[in-house]
């Protein structure tokens, strides 16, 4: 018996992927990426979707269910969870920590459930593979009465692409992973770092929402929370224009008017000066990020590259990583061309492999939707 496929909606803040994959096999039947969408053309993406599937013939019947790519699942969910009213409330309850991530999956989802009613409806958590982060690496160092009654803790996000990557990274290596320290830098539009110790990851960089951490598109990762405080102190900004600058005014785009990075490397190459300081800010966060977690897992055997911009920018991978090799990483320039991968991009006397390896969380969360729910239905 052939296994049904999923279709699977990733509906971020400015994009819509989706794709009817089979879990089996990872074949991608059908699928389309959208990029730099409005809040509202998201809505109308979907009903294209909707229309494409069954321009192609693939009706309810013939899928296994629908699988939701959710940033922030919270406290309260740390697995894959089939959609109720009820979890739809819960989903609801998280807006406030993913404001611009949770709803549009949660609109994913309603329209998935009006135009799909039979199907089974998975959401698939990007804070899941973070539930167990060790205390030392969630606790923020604050005040805990405060921290308790407002749930504020490091949650982590990208945990489906960290996992599928580190799973195949040890794959590509042939070795076990739960053999393997790991950090994977998944750097695409969002950015984050992880450790992973023996297939578990023992920290991260994004925090209670997506904001902390890495040099991303628009937001800046991190900073002082004294200059948050300045800013509505001195600088007279509102919660509202707070909550703008952070989230559409800075990293890239703020340093440079820049978000996409294709868009941020033509400008360096044309000598734009604030395009360039953008682009080392950028490297240097992640070169500290890199020093930070070999010192959490004592020496790493591998470091890994994903994502839009770690699967295809040479230059970066190699400004990140350039005159560690006290640290025992020691990249091969001629390798380091690849795109996309999996593929070594070390030299054979680097005591670290580095890798480039496609991340897939299309497939990834088709996977855990079928683990859910099997791949028939009555
Ligand atoms: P993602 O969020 O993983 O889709 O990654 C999106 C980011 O990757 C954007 O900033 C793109 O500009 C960047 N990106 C994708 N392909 C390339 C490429 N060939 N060269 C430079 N940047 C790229």
């Amino acid at each position: 018996m052939t296994a049904r496929p999923v279709l699977v909606l990733n509906a971020g803040s400015s994009s819509l992927k989706y794709a009817v994959v089979r879990p089996d096999t990872g074949e991608t039947l059908l699928g389309e990426h959208l990029e730099r969408l409005g809040t509202d053309d998201v809505g109308a993406a979907l009903d294209r979707l909707v229309a494409r599937l069954a321009a192609a013939g693939i009706a309810a019947d013939d899928l296994a269910a629908v699988g939701h790519r959710v940033v922030h699942g919270g406290d309260r969910f740390v697995a894959p969870t089939l959609v109720d009213d009820a979890v739809l409330d819960g989903l609801e309850a998280l807006v406030p920590l993913a404001p611009l991530h949770n709803p549009p999956a949660i609109a994913g989802v309603r329209h998935a459930l009006a135009a799909y009613p039979g199907l089974p409806q998975v959401a698939v958590f990007d804070t899941a593979y973070f539930a167990d982060l060790p205390a030392a690496a969630a606790t923020y160092a604050l005040d805990r009465e405060v921290t308790a009654r407002l749930s504020v803790r490091r949650y982590g996000m990208h945990g489906i692409s960290h996992e599928h990557v580190a799973g195949r990274a040890a794959a590509f290596l042939g070795r076990p992973v739960e053999e393997l320290d790991q950090v994977v830098l998944h750097l695409g539009n969002g950015a984050s770092a992880a450790a992973i110790s023996g297939g578990r990851p023992v920290e991260t960089s994004m925090g209670l929402t997506p904001l902390e951490g890495l040099v991303m598109g628009t937001r800046g990762g991190d900073v002082d929370p004294g200059v948050l405080l300045h800013l509505l102190r001195v600088g007279g900004l509102s919660v509202a224009d707070l909550d703008d600058l952070l989230h559409h005014r800075s990293g890239l785009q703020g340093l440079s008017g820049r978000q996409d990075f294709r868009d941020l490397l033509a400008a360096v190459d044309g000598g734009d000066a604030d395009a360039a300081l953008a682009y080392e800010v950028c490297c240097h966060r992640l070169r500290k990020y890199v020093g930070a977690y070999l010192a959490v897992l004592g020496g790493a055997d591998v470091v890994t590259f994903t994502a839009g911009i770690g699967e295809n920018v040479p230059r970066v991978r190699a400004d990140v990583l350039a005159g560690l090799e006290q640290l025992g990483i020691h990249l091969d320039a001629t390798r380091n061309q690849v795109r996309g991968g999996p593929a070594r991009i070390s030299a054979d006397d680097s005591a670290v492999t580095v890798l480039v390896v496609p991340t897939d969380e299309e497939l990834s969360i088709a996977r855990q939707v079928v683990a859910l729910v099997g791949v028939s239905r009555p």
